[in-house]
């Protein structure tokens, strides 16, 4: 199976902000520490203003029914680790670890993706509001009583971090504290209003 990157390397994208975590600082703690990587707030707003047009160009595209591998705005070092593969070799292995399954398996890149989710927790701030279970794009959360629990079928959006008021969900242990993310014109009632129901 091809992985996530290589689908996005033959394919049309809009650059966005960036809002996941990351490994940090570089292979120290690798397997402990992730942070939200600090994003200028400048920067944000430039890639926002830029992608109407980049959309309207997808669109174009999508209606011409045009074939073939497409050039993205992805960066250099994205391009690099998408053609060494790194996905497959350097994140499965740490998604699975986080997951705790050890040894040899049969999981493809995808569902060891999924597993992720082994890594989030709602801290000590969380006050059961379910704001996170309700934007879940696939529903992956669910309250247990006034707490969240994950349930493995994460998509790595990211939204339930980024997004919960009380700024109570974590990500091993790095992200307390450090700022959300998400885009300035989205609000809480677009999130639930595009989020599948029960
Ligand atoms: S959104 Fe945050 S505060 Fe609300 S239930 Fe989820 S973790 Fe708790
Ligand atoms: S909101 Fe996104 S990151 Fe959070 S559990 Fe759902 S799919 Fe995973």
């Amino acid at each position: 199976m091809k992985s996530a990157a290589r689908v996005a390397a033959t394919s049309l994208g809009v650059h966005m902000p960036y809002n996941y975590v990351t490994p940090a600082p570089v292979l120290r703690g690798f397997f402990r520490s992730f942070s939200l990587r600090e994003v200028p707030l400048e920067k944000p707003r430039t890639l926002l203003a830029q992608a109407p047009q980049r959309i309207e160009t997808i669109a174009a595209s999508v209606e011409a029914r045009e074939r073939g591998a497409f050039e993205t705005s992805a960066d250099p070092i994205t391009r690099l680790t998408d053609r060494l593969d790194l996905p497959e070799a350097v994140a499965k292995p740490i998604w699975l670890r986080i997951a705790g399954v050890e040894g040899p398996t049969d999981l493809s890149f995808l569902e060891s993706r999924q597993l992720m989710d082994h890594a989030f927790r709602a801290d000590e701030r969380c006050n059961g509001c379910a704001v996170c279970a309700r934007i879940c794009p696939v529903r992956n959360v669910e309250m247990v009583g006034d707490r969240p629990a994950w349930r493995h079928r994460c998509e790595q959006c990211f939204a339930c971090l980024q997004w919960c008021p009380k700024e109570a969900i974590q990500f091993r242990g790095n992200t307390s504290g450090q700022r959300r993310y998400h885009h300035p014109d989205v609000t809480l009632a677009d999130m639930v209003r595009s989020a599948p129901k029960a």
